[in-house]
């Protein structure tokens, strides 16, 4: 995948995966993201720096956040945005995923962000596209969502400042079906997060050796103590087999972050969520609409991430599509 995402200069050609990514460029698509935050929201200052590139958006798996913020971020910097419906396009018909993204591509598309069920299936994407395309991983499988991490990095950074040697930060739910954890995990262990814990029943915990060095624990209120930020995750049971849990009541009780459990943290520590959240089956509601909540702050953080992304790949990426 690293082969794929960097060209032979070391630029990124597309943004697949944060694992692996160094520590400096981590920081500066931070570092842009920061400065566009401005002309994210609301500003028109940007129109013209990515005008007459066209972004698609392909995606083969539901989306709320990460499909509106792309949209609305390309259209910030001036981009044509086409919104790709698999359910009612000629896949239908037989074709394939790759000969849709490269018909595409023909017509003059520059930038995708594919979201995909299966693990790995938008770096396959990536490796046949034609010359010139850039494509953003917005979820694959359980595997990655490289933007998910980054925007969770800058709304961690933002409220806690830029030093993650001093945080600890706990990740809590189904770690094992999560690509927002695996994201986040990469990107805090890049940035030299102090101490990452993993938290939820063993049957969705990461499986042995997959996280060398990072602990894991089935008692939330232990690995509560003492953290500066705790990720909430949702019960991905689209990619679960069945009676992982044995029931939601049963799951909050043991899972739950309530506000009695938020209370037993330092009063600085803040609770991330990557939405969609389930109000009642792993956050409590009066947390997710809390002061300590950075819910809605990372999706805020969504929009400058997105466009910082799009401004590098297009940047860096040579030429039209052929
Ligand atoms: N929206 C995130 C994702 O697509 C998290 C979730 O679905 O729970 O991975």
């Amino acid at each position: 995948v690293n082969a794929l995402q960097y060209d032979a200069e070391g630029n990124l050609r597309h943004l697949l995966t944060l694992e692996g990514m160094p520590r400096a460029r981590i920081e500066s698509l931070l570092d842009r993201a920061e400065a566009l935050l401005p002309h994210a929201h609301g500003g028109t200052g940007l129109r013209s720096a990515l005008a007459g590139l066209a972004l698609c958006t392909l995606f083969f798996e539901t989306s709320t956040r990460t499909r509106c913020s792309f949209q609305l971020a390309a259209q910030r910097l001036g981009m044509d945005v086409l919104n790709f419906d698999a359910g009612t396009a000629s896949l239908k018909k037989g074709e394939s995923e790759l000969d849709t993204l490269n018909t595409l591509a023909a017509m003059g598309v520059r930038a995708f962000v594919v979201r995909h069920a299966r693990d790995g299936a938008v770096a396959e994407l990536a490796a046949g596209a034609l010359p010139g395309t850039v494509l953003v991983n917005g979820g694959d499988g359980r595997s990655n969502h490289p933007t998910q991490g980054l925007l969770d990095m800058l709304a961690l950074r933002r409220r806690l400042g830029r030093d993650f040697s001093v945080l600890r930060v706990g990740i809590v739910g189904d770690v094992r079906h999560s690509r927002v954890a695996r994201s986040d995990i990469h990107a805090l262990t890049a940035l030299g997060c102090r101490e990452v814990r993993l938290c939820g029943p063993a049957s969705l915990l990461p499986g042995e050796g997959e996280f060398p060095g990072i602990g894991t624990s089935e008692d939330l209120d232990a690995t509560l103590e003492g953290l500066d930020a705790v990720i909430m995750l949702r019960l991905q049971r689209e990619r679960m087999e069945q009676g992982l849990v044995p029931s939601l009541e049963d799951y909050f009780r043991r899972y739950g972050l309530s506000r009695e459990r938020l209370a037993r943290l330092p009063g600085h520590a803040c609770v991330l969520h990557p939405g969609p959240i389930n109000r009642g089956v792993e956050i409590e509601s009066t947390v997710a609409d809390g002061p300590q909540s950075l819910i809605l702050e990372q999706v805020a953080c969504g929009l400058p991430v997105r466009m910082a992304v799009l401004q590098t790949l297009l940047a860096t990426s040579r030429g039209p599509a052929g």
